[in-house]
């Protein structure tokens, strides 16, 4: 009865992002859901989240880990402490381990192509990285090592509003994600990227235009999430002007289910996560409602207790009083109770030959 919107244009996309009559709306969560079952199935696929370090060189307006903000505490994990966690997240029965910090150069090429090699060999799980807009040479080593993804967020396709909130910093002259997610894809890696609803200057137009992207990128994996306000940081003190008024995407819950259903719509074969931020802004139902309307991955939380509340990305972020046990606990309660089951293996991405 569904149909994945492949061709919708982005005049249609914008019209959708604008919707805001309920019963219209209830339409477009039966669809993404609908072809969310069509075409990646009703596996709810776990990918156990580490945090390996909240050190940064940059200094992105949005997020909390940026270099200036001397008011959190740096922390970096050791190769036997991630190890243990890898374990964890293999007797717990994920397929994936995600490796995720800021942009931090303590992490060399050759300790994170060490840990790559030792985390496959002992585990077999699949690896994923998320270290920000690391040297060519970097990844290339690390994909050699074994690594099966990269997730790396445009967070807008807008390139000036992108500039402003992506200064150059680390010797870096321009930031260009969208040609480091190419290379990515080069290489051999299933990448990852997405963005952040509500940013200050982000407009409907340019977020129907992120997901036209989405699609042309082919991507393997999308997250997107609210934006959430950082007091420490420029785009939290609204130093950052906003659009006009019927301009200016909200940075709420709605707006972030009605980006994820068309993504899922304009993606159908993509990985698609319940995002922590969602589950931020709506902890009893945020991550369910995600699963509903479109989501088909949830990362549960393997960061050690005395680390997590030090990656604070963005405030009061879900989970981080929890254990790596409480979260897989929490998670397949929430994944059992819409009647979906958890994924065995490493769930990547499965194409589909024919269209349906
Ligand atoms: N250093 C890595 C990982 C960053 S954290 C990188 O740059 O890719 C992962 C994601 O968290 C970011 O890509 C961004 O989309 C999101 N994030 C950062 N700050 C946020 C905020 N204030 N509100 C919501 N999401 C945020």
């Amino acid at each position: 009865m569904y149909e994945p919107f492949l061709d919708m244009t982005i005049d249609q996309i914008e019209s959708w992002l604008r919707e805001t009559d309920a019963a219209l709306l209830e339409t477009l969560w039966a669809a993404a859901n609908a072809v969310r079952h069509d075409y990646v199935g009703d596996e709810v696929h776990l990918r156990g989240l580490l945090e390996i370090s909240n050190r940064c060189v940059r200094a992105c307006a949005y997020c909390g880990l940026r270099a200036e903000n001397r008011q959190v505490q740096r922390y970096r994990m050791e190769m036997d402490e991630i190890m243990v966690c890898a374990r964890q997240a293999r007797q717990f029965g994920y397929g994936t381990v995600v490796l995720q910090a800021g942009e931090d150069y303590s992490i060399s090429r050759e300790w994170m192509t060490n840990l790559v090699i030792q985390i496959k060999r002992e585990t077999g799980l699949a690896v994923t990285l998320s270290l920000g807009e690391r040297p060519d040479a970097d990844l290339t080593a690390w994909r050699a090592a074994g690594a099966d993804r990269y997730l790396l967020r445009f967070e807008t396709s807008d390139r000036e509003l992108y500039e402003r909130i992506h200064p150059p910093t680390h010797n870096q002259t321009v930031s260009d994600r969208i040609a480091i997610l190419r290379r990515l894809k080069e290489l051999g890696y299933e990448a990852g990227s997405g963005v952040m609803i509500g940013i200050p200057g982000q407009t409907y137009r340019s977020v129907a235009k992120d997901i036209a992207l989405f699609r042309e990128l082919d991507l393997d994996m999308i997250g997107v999430g609210p934006f959430i306000a950082h007091p420490e940081t420029p785009l939290g003190r609204q130093e950052m002007a906003f659009a006009p008024e019927n301009e200016q995407v909200p940075n709420t819950e709605d707006m972030t289910y009605k980006v994820l259903a068309l993504t899922r719509l304009a993606c159908p074969e993509a990985n698609l996560p319940s995002t922590t931020a969602l589950a931020t802004l709506n902890l009893a139902r945020g991550r369910e409602l995600g699963l509903s309307r479109g989501a088909n991955v949830v990362m549960p939380n393997l960061t050690p207790p005395q680390y997590r509340a030090l990656y604070e990305i963005y405030p009061a972020k879900a989970c981080i009083q929890e254990s790596a046990g409480d979260c897989h606990a929490c998670m397949k309660a929430r994944i059992r109770s819409l009647g979906r089951l958890p994924g065995l293996g490493p769930g990547g991405r499965k194409r589909r030959a024919t269209s349906a």
